[in-house]
């Protein structure tokens, strides 16, 4: 054993230390092994704050053995940094410590040489799930986010840009991927330090408040947990109660998004009672139902129905003295580990103290133990956030301005450039990943960096790319591309097939033109000329055989109605296409709506008081969006009408005589607060096959709700039918229209 200076041994002190404290059973000679490897390896270099580089690495493994994770976890957080920033090989570290070790430092590796930085929401979820896919082993990922935790917990040192940039990916994709593993603890701590930099005067606003009420909080507090301890040891229940203050960042959302003030946030404190078993949690329950007034619609039992990520509680609000709310949350010991350490905590209390030995069978037990256990409650968010096999049909690749990419597992580059473009994929004539030419049956990888080489003079694909292509929608473009290619030689090819087959028939084309059949298929084929027939005879996305019947069906029906016509038929048949003629010159509606004058301008319906046919309406001329129809009975519609600048822009507007559109609506509906009133207005709506597309409560006070429904109806007939039916239901005190 080497000896390094004081302040090293004293860093490594402290992880033995924790070592102990968390009881793991653990090879200390191979932990140790493993610092020195990792001080000698980093020897020279620094962290910012001037500190030797190893006592990262050093922390990330105390933060593992805070997890609960194995042997090879605490080894492998060691040495997580030395493939990247140091001379030591795969190679060097599998044969000091083992493969799995090696496996694990070089995934982290790989993760770590991703740059997840900031690009819109909607690649955010595709990031995570690589960076999950890519950590073939469950531990690279919890090794990840302890490097990533203590790294967030030392930034004073770095500078700001680095600071907001490192903040900001810890929030899109390390705090999700912790809440997904049901790492609480972990998730809370990286999202208040994202938060601190993110925004930091929103940080300290709130840090500031809770700071003014934590004396008043903390006195309340006390009395509510001496009253329930008391009560509960009364009755015989033995439990532990803790409470926890909500973690900034919860409150920093609930009061932004719901633009809540400090004092409406219900759980900004809680209590938890923790108890040994299942019905002890069902008894507390009792007790403090018993005991305080329970908010109504605050009760939740994640027990009965576990959160995806397996976290499991009861949870409600009741009513302390003075008439301050606070939220108690119930569970036992299991269920409280599972809450702070997720999968870990599977691994480190269903395996036993002694952790996870090597050996594949026990490898993963734990996780098919979670999984099994996850199998009985709605889980798909969990499953498929977890692990490889759960990817093992998609590969994550980036475009080289680094947006992911996710497509079928075994996909080449064919397939990536189809998804970019089809024009990109017919003008290519190679490829390059990660900066290397590559053959275009090449199978990608998580994680390749995919670049597509085009010319404009690329003949277009090959036949044998449809062989290559592993996504249906490649293969469907590349016989796109030869169907419009080939057009010519298809139409003449389709031309020769239709006529040798209504030849066989007894058909000629001379009798088609005279009955006019032509636009008859067309019609039933939805193609718009002949000549896409033909192409598509010879393309061989129609048969000739049938087109031929078909025409011989309708050459039929024809020769029927000739000879059954007589010249009162042909004299109604006239006078039936003047009409016609007569309706195709009225001004055509547009969207249901006729303007006075105009014809075929740009109609929208006002947002504010959602006219549907039936309602007398008016349209107002606006500035760019064409005539937006109001009410005339609309508040907005009153008010303008006497604006100098506004009066003159209101033009006629009339509804069409039939429409066959749909039409959005919003309802307000007025009612006393109770259980299951959304839930009966919800019933009431399917019942009547009202097309809904958002339903929203809220509380006003007063012990009364606002329930906000938009949805589609036809007409002012079938809106009263449904506020005839909204009004029948217990409890509604008013429905009205927005607008007045
Ligand atoms: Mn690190």
């Amino acid at each position: 054993m080497k000896t390094y200076d004081d302040a090293l041994e004293r860093c490594y002190a402290g992880l033995e230390e924790k070592i102990k404290e968390c009881a793991l059973s653990v090879d200390i000679g191979r932990v140790r092994a493993a610092f020195e490897t990792a001080v000698d390896s980093h020897s020279g270099q620094l962290r910012r704050d001037g500190s030797p580089y190893v006592t990262h690495t050093v922390a990330a493994a105390e933060i593992a053995v805070e997890m609960g994770l194995d042997e090879d976890s605490i080894v492998s957080a060691l040495l997580h940094d030395t493939l990247e920033d140091t001379s030591l090989q795969y190679d060097d570290i599998a044969r000091q410590f083992g493969p799995s070790v090696a496996a694990i430092v070089d995934g982290v590796t790989k993760l770590t040489r991703i740059n997840f930085t900031s690009r819109e929401e909607a690649q955010m979820e595709n990031m995570r799930k690589m960076l999950m896919a890519m950590s073939e082993d469950i531990r690279v990922i919890l090794i990840k986010l302890a490097d990533r935790l203590h790294n967030m917990r030392t930034m004073d040192f770095q500078t700001p840009e680095k600071q907001r940039l490192k903040s900001l990916e810890t929030m899109q994709i390390y705090a999700p991927i912790a809440h997904r593993l049901g790492m609480q603890r972990i998730k809370w701590e990286l999202e208040d330090l994202s938060l601190m930099y993110l925004d930091p005067i929103g940080y300290k606003s709130i840090l500031d408040m809770l700071d003014r009420r934590r004396d008043d909080l903390e006195k309340f507090m006390d009395s509510m947990e001496k009253k329930i301890s008391s009560r509960l040891s009364d009755w015989g229940i033995e439990c532990t109660i803790s409470r926890r203050l909500k973690h900034l960042y919860s409150i920093y959302r609930k009061m932004y998004t719901q633009k809540l003030d400090l004092s409406e946030i219900f759980d900004l404190c809680a209590l938890r009672v923790t108890v040994e078993s299942l019905s002890d949690c069902y008894n507390v329950l009792g007790q403090i139902h018993d005991m305080f007034k329970p908010v109504p619609g605050r009760f939740k039992d994640y027990i009965s129905t576990p959160k995806p990520n397996g976290y499991q509680s009861l949870h409600t609000t009741v009513i302390g003295s003075e008439g301050i709310p606070f939220e108690v949350q119930i569970r036992t010991w299991e269920m409280h580990r599972t809450a702070e350490y997720g999968v870990a905590a599977h691994w480190k209390y269903k395996s036993g103290s002694a952790g996870v030995r090597d050996g594949d069978e026990e490898k993963f037990a734990w996780v098919r133990r979670l999984l099994e256990l996850q199998q009985t409650s709605d889980a798909t968010d969990f499953l498929s956030g977890l692990k490889v096999d759960m990817f093992a049909d998609e590969v994550f690749v980036f475009s080289p301005k680094g947006d992911v990419i996710s497509l079928p597992a075994g996909a080449t580059p064919i397939d990536f450039a189809y998804s970019i473009h089809s024009a990109v994929g017919n003008s290519m004539v190679g490829a390059k990943v990660n900066g290397r030419i590559v053959p275009i049956d090449y199978a990608m990888r998580n994680g390749d960096i995919v670049e597509i080489l085009t010319s404009k003079a690329a003949s277009g694909p090959s036949r044998d790319w449809l062989k290559i292509a592993r996504s249906g929608s490649a293969r469907s473009k590349i016989k796109q591309w030869f169907k419009k290619e080939r057009r010519e030689e298809n139409i003449v090819q389709g031309r020769e097939m239709l006529d040798a087959e209504l030849k066989r028939c007894g058909i000629s084309m001379a009798e088609v033109s005279e009955y006019d059949l032509m636009p008859i298929i067309l019609r039933r084929l939805s193609l718009s000329s002949v000549d896409d027939v033909y192409a598509a005879i010879g393309y061989g996305g129609i048969t000739a055989t049938k087109t031929a019947n078909r025409l011989r069906d309708e050459l039929q029906k024809a020769h029927k109605q000739s000879s059954a016509r007589t010249p009162l038929d042909k004299l109604n048949e006239a006078a039936e296409r003047r009409v016609e003629q007569k309706r195709a010159q009225k001004p055509r509606a547009v969207q249901g709506v006729l303007v006075a004058g105009l014809d075929n301008c740009l109609i929208k319906f006002a947002r504010c008081c959602t006219p549907v046919p039936g309602d007398e309406i008016v349209g107002f001329i606006t500035r760019g969006y064409g005539v937006s129809v109001h009410r005339t009975d609309c508040a907005n519609h009153i008010n303008g009408r006497l604006d100098p600048d506004g009066g003159g822009r209101w033009i006629d507007v009339s509804w069409a005589n039939e429409t066959n559109e749909s039409y959005t609506t919003t309802l307000k509906i007025c009612s006393k607060e109770r259980n299951g009133l959304v839930m009966d207005i919800a019933t009431a709506l399917t019942s009547i096959n009202a097309k809904v597309h958002s339903l929203l409560a809220r509380d006003v006070g007063g012990g009364c709700a606002q329930t906000t429904v938009t949805l589609e109806v036809k007409n002012l007939f079938d809106l009263q039918l449904i506020i005839n039916r909204i009004q029948a239901i217990s409890g509604v005190t008013e429905v009205s229209r927005s607008g007045n």
